[in-house]
């Protein structure tokens, strides 16, 4: 491929963040190239909500994300929000459509079409991409930036550091591009893997293991216990899974991976659908009409659960059997770790940038956007909507202060 090597703006890193900091860079004037180490762009929007790219959400506000970097996320929000977000897609082409959680996916609900129209809009704006690009330093000198790949250097005034968390490493993202920012002393709130199943050697797991319930889950860290979400709880070989465990899994990973806490627990209440005296009066009916010990949850919870909370039901004492299963709880030890992990908790610490801009206060010319930084939101649209967000501002300021030359 024929290559030059100087450009006024290199994104490095060609995910969410990367391709919409290019776009918001090219329409501010400036010559922009994407460095990206794999063979396409956006791998990870590809994967986003099972194939089908949970692009935003129609309640997108700062709450959605970690409470530390809440100040940062209104502040992008702010210049790119829902109404901006909305807007570019819908000028791009794309049509949407939100399911009843406010999730918005495309209407042909692939995530294709998402980088389609993003690729077609980079090509507009004259962005150039160089695939197999990995960048393995960077460093500044008067006139701008050196960046440094397995073939040679490229040259840019500006560069903006796209270059994702750690979370599945199979879309590019290992975590070793988080040494081109510590290397202008940045430094890292420690990144661990989030909404991810989480191991656990409890007893029930392996019996039970494939079996899907409704449930209401809350963390506990410490004896603390947490807020509760109800949905899917998946029971498997290793520990537990399912949306209510993935919503779950970031305070435990955190106080895990952080050497914060190893008293870590899910406290499970499989029979959310009753309250603890109409579960009791219904149990103390079934032993009145003489109920087998095996069946007293006949119709509330799969028959296989009577094997494991067999020696509770032989008591045949309403209360030991309520508490165990409104409030069963599962010791965790660990979590999937980074190859199943939907997002990276951690990353850049965000109070290093400009947060009007995103620009490094190590770094002058250097921006961080996306899941570098250590901004992560809840499932439904909110990481990418951080993406879509931080990208694209700090392409448009980067481009804005090639134009306005600093003082
Ligand atoms: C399975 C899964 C499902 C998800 N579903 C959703 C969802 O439905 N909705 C949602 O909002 N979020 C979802 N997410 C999260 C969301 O996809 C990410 O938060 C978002 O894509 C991050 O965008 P990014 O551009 O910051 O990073 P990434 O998309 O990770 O992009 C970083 C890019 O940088 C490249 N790179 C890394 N190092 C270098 C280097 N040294 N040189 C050059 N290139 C480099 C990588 O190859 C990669 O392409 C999901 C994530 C996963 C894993």
């Amino acid at each position: 491929m024929d290559r030059t090597d100087r450009f006024d703006i290199i994104v490095v890193g060609g995910g969410g963040a990367g391709i919409a900091a290019a776009i918001g860079a090219g329409r501010g004037g400036a010559r922009v190239l994407i460095c990206e180490k794999m063979q396409k762009l956006g791998k990870k929007v590809r994967i986003s909500g099972n194939g089908r790219c949970n692009i935003y959400n129609d309640i997108i506000d700062e709450s959605g994300y970690n409470v530390e970097s809440r100040e940062l996320v209104r502040s992008m929000l702010s210049k790119f929000g829902k109404t901006e977000i909305v807007r570019f897609f819908r000028d791009l082409g794309l049509r949407v459509y939100s399911d009843d959680e406010g999730r918005v996916f495309p209407i042909t609900n692939q995530s294709a079409s998402v980088l389609d129209v993003l690729e077609l809009e980079l090509g507009r704006v004259g962005a150039h991409v160089y695939f197999e690009c990995a960048i393995t330093s960077l460093e500044r000198n008067e006139s701008g930036f050196r960046l440094k790949h397995k073939d040679g250097a490229l040259y840019a005034k500006c560069v903006i550091l796209c270059a994702g968390g750690k979370s599945y490493p199979i879309s590019g993202t290992d975590g070793s591009a988080y040494a081109l920012a510590t290397a202008f002393g940045h430094t890292l709130v420690e990144p661990v893997p989030s909404t991810v199943a989480l191991l656990s050697d409890d007893p029930w797991c392996k019996p039970l293991s494939g079996q899907k319930i409704q449930a209401g889950v809350s963390f506990s860290i410490n004896g603390e216990p947490g807020p509760r979400t109800e949905g899917d709880f998946l029971f498997t070989d290793y520990g537990v899974s399912g949306l209510t465990v993935l919503d779950s899994s970031e305070e435990i990973s955190i106080a895990l991976g952080r050497g914060l806490s190893t008293d870590t627990a899910l406290v499970v209440d499989l029979v959310p659908f009753m309250h603890e005296d109409e579960l009791r009066k219904e149990l103390q009916q079934r032993l009145r009409r003489k109920f087998p010990s095996d069946k007293l949850l006949a119709g509330l919870l799969p028959p296989k659960f009577a094997g494991v909370l067999a020696p509770v039901l032989e008591t045949r004492n309403p209360h030991t059997i309520v508490d165990a299963v409104k409030r069963k709880t599962f010791r965790i030890t660990g979590t999937r770790g980074w190859n199943d992990a939907e997002f990276t908790a951690g990353g850049v610490d965000h109070r290093e940038v400009d947060g009007r801009t995103l620009e490094s206060k190590k770094c002058p010319g250097l921006y961080l956007a996306g899941e570098i930084l250590d901004v992560n939101g809840k499932r439904g649209g909110f990481n990418l909507a951080w993406a879509w967000s931080s990208g694209y501002v700090s392409g448009q300021h980067a481009a804005e202060s090639l134009a306005a030359p600093r003082h």
